[in-house]
């Protein structure tokens, strides 16, 4: 939608660019996919999911914390498929955290950077991985900075929208997904 929007500017003589948020806004919907992949966003378990703090920084977490935070309670079956959904699309990343056991450090290990042998990225001495380790997940940084804004006094989730969720995303997002 946004190619027409320029033309039509374009043609009544006016210059219009994006400026970085909204170049990461639509490269961030890009990347989520089509708008109506995007309604799920506004379920209460992906708010909580979406807006919490260290997510938003990039932290890994294994599937049962991200329960933990998104508390999708009744709607478990649902989120499940939703974040199946987001690695689908890359939005969310699956690896592993490791810890060194010679400088402990933890770092987190992309899926397919996995071997036998590892080298530390902090003191740089190769170790042996465990012999068992869940998957830790962690977000794309585009979707991790771009998407999550928490407005927790926020009267209305999006133009016409009634609800009043304890916190909810950036309605410039919702600008965003109605422009592109
Ligand atoms: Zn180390």
């Amino acid at each position: 939608m946004i190619t027409p929007i320029l033309t039509h500017f374009s043609q009544a003589g006016f210059t219009v660019t994006l400026d970085s948020k909204g170049r990461a806004y639509r490269a961030l919907i890009r990347l989520l996919g089509d708008i109506p992949d995007l309604e799920f966003l506004r379920e209460d378990h992906m708010i909580r999911f979406c807006t919490h703090a260290q997510i938003r920084k990039g932290a890994a977490y294994t599937l049962d914390e991200l329960i933990a935070i998104a508390q999708p309670r009744a709607q478990m079956g649902r989120f499940l498929t939703q974040f199946h959904w987001l690695l689908d699309r890359q939005v969310f990343w699956r690896g592993y955290s490791l810890r060194c056991p010679v400088c402990d450090l933890e770092s987190w290990v992309d899926l397919n950077m996995l071997a036998e042998h590892l080298i530390c990225p902090g003191c740089r001495v190769a170790f042996q991985i465990p012999l068992k380790i869940d998957f830790a997940f962690k977000p794309n940084p585009l979707f991790a900075q771009t998407l999550p804004k928490v407005r927790p006094k926020a009267p209305q989730f999006i133009d016409g929208d009634e609800r009043a969720p304890s916190a909810c995303l950036s309605k410039n997002f919702w600008t965003a997904v109605k422009i592109f």
